[in-house]
């Protein structure tokens, strides 16, 4: 990837910067692509909300930087020292273990995010890391990677930490990266892009999508998860979606309730 000779702490500065570079374009592709179809589907969703979107790019954009950095990292350490438990060998796991793997890395990522998102509603830590992710009331497309550096940092490390500890092939680990890239995005878009047969399916009602999270960004103390509503719903957290939202998308009202 690098010349061999050069120096460790200049290759890990221009490793990090490249994956800056790629976090942040990966932003503006997926919440540029989601806000030119939100202007489709919801005409003047977004109206009269160009303050909230360019301070939502300014946060989103500094943590692209602090997504980069331990990622680069990792990155080189990976190509370079065989560091990580990352292979790009498909024999080397078993065949069953490769989806299995991808449900370990969302359950881990789903875990750490709730635990911390709950910590950082506690009023002290809401006002010093939280209440930039909330200043988008309601969210947009833009919101996604919308957090103060303290939040960011805690999503940014909980994949290369995983990496060490649990082996994944390169393409699954792309797959991991972009459900959270796309439902990061997604779940703030303001609308249900998900139909019916889904969301209000039985294993829709484990899933969390912008019925789900927008209810959050309403009501604040509850429906902290992810990807899953595992740990809402086992630690009494789980209010079910946003009236608003399911109303919207014409999914009817005792969905909201389930
Ligand atoms: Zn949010
Ligand atoms: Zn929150």
């Amino acid at each position: 990837m690098l010349p061999a000779e050069t120096p460790v702490p200049l290759a890990l500065l221009i490793v990090s910067c490249a994956v800056t570079v790629i976090v942040a374009l990966r932003y503006l592709l997926t919440s540029g692509v989601f806000a030119m179809i939100t202007a489709r589907v919801r005409p003047g969703l977004y109206a009269g909300r160009g303050e909230q979107i360019g301070r939502e790019l300014r946060w989103s954009l500094l943590s692209a930087a602090i997504y980069g950095v331990p990622a680069g990292i990792v990155l080189w350490g990976w190509r370079h020292h065989d560091w990580t438990l990352i292979t790009a060998d498909w024999a080397a796991l078993p065949w069953w273990y490769h989806p299995f793997s991808v449900l370990i890395y969302l359950f881990v990522q789903d875990t750490c995010f709730y635990w911390s998102h709950r910590w950082m509603h506690r009023p002290k830590w809401f006002r010093i890391a939280h209440a930039v992710h909330h200043q988008s009331r309601p969210p947009t497309a833009w919101t996604a990677m919308s957090f103060h550096p303290i939040e960011a940092v805690t999503g940014a490390v909980v994949v290369p930490v995983l990496v060490f500890l649990v082996p994944i092939h390169i393409s699954m680990l792309g797959i991991v990266l972009t459900v959270a890239t796309v439902m990061g995005v997604t779940n703030h878009m303001g609308w249900e892009m998900f139909p019916r047969w889904i969301v209000h399916s039985p294993l829709g009602h484990w899933l969390i999508t912008a019925s789900h999270h927008e209810r959050h960004h309403e009501d604040y103390q509850c429906n902290f998860g992810l990807y899953f509503r595992l740990w809402d719903r086992w630690c009494g957290t789980d209010k079910g979606l946003s009236r608003r939202i399911v109303a919207e998308a014409g999914h009817g009202e005792q969905a909201v309730l389930s």
